[in-house]
């Protein structure tokens, strides 16, 4: 799953500016000031406390619209925010898996025909939709809720009531990438408390069944592309631990150890 956590890091220095200017409240402008100073209070800043409509609007290039909103709920950004468990979610029994679960690693099968058509694929993408809302996602990857199939759903405002954003993916293809790239941060909720950064392509172009088996044909930029690639690469048994660099993997490896210690036995990846 790919939390509502991206940002652009450079946009964000240049938030600092725009935040003067508007802010009434000088709390917001002191904790950019000081993101603009210490790397580690910038991160700290970008997982735990923004607001997720605010990272997804700002992500997406609106960025006064998301300053204004940010300005004018700064409480928001003292209340310490990180990946969401929702436990138990009503209506369904799938459940977020974290690392080092062996279903983040499995090959996924493709979606079959029989399988779009007599309606399981649409239950799972439905109560995949239930749970990552339930998460504070943007998207979720089959595997990640432990059904090894090519399958993902997602919402770039990551707000059900917007559900005319939804988009399910069945069986996708990345058939073209972007020489151009850029490095965001990202998070994902099958790795709870970190964070990285990662370079991915800027747009992508892509191919895929909707829930009917009708062939999709597209191309995203942007923080749908960012969020596709994150998603599609749960399908190939990658997650974004393996595209950080050699010092991102540094700073999370702590982490990732914990993580491996709950697990118990049986979790290598
Ligand atoms: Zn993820």
């Amino acid at each position: 799953m790919i939390r509502a956590t991206f940002i652009n890091v450079t946009r964000l220095f240049f938030l600092g500016t725009i935040v003067r200017s508007l802010s009434p409240s000088p709390a917001p402008v002191l904790l950019i000031y000081n993101m603009r100073l210490t790397p580690v209070a910038m991160s700290a800043f970008c997982t735990l406390a923004l607001p997720r409509q605010f990272a997804a609007a700002f992500s997406r290039g609106n960025s006064i619209a998301a300053v204004r909103q940010f300005s004018s709920t700064p409480t928001g950004l003292f209340s310490v925010k990180e990946e969401v468990d929702p436990g138990v979610v009503e209506g369904t029994d799938l459940r977020v898996l974290k690392y080092p679960d062996p279903s983040l690693r499995a090959e996924n099968a493709e979606c079959t025909e029989e399988e779009l058509k007599d309606g399981t694929i649409g239950k799972i993408a439905k109560e995949m939709f239930m749970v990552m809302y339930a998460a504070e996602g943007v998207g979720l990857a089959a595997p990640q809720v432990g059904i090894n199939k090519k399958l993902m759903v997602y919402n770039e405002s990551g707000d059900k009531k917007k559900w005319l954003d939804e988009i399910v993916m069945v069986n996708p293809k990345i058939v073209e990438f972007s020489e151009a790239k850029d490095v965001e941060i990202e998070g994902c909720l099958s790795f709870p408390n970190m964070n990285g950064k990662v370079e991915r392509s800027k747009w992508i172009k892509v191919e895929a069944q909707n829930l009917k088996g009708k062939k999709i044909k597209k191309k995203f930029k942007g923080w749908e592309s960012r969020i596709f690639q994150h998603e599609y690469d749960h399908l190939d048994g990658v997650v974004y631990t393996d595209r950080l660099d050699e010092d991102g993997r540094l700073e999370v490896q702590p982490v990732l150890d914990e993580l491996v210690e709950d697990f118990g036995e049986g979790g290598e990846l």
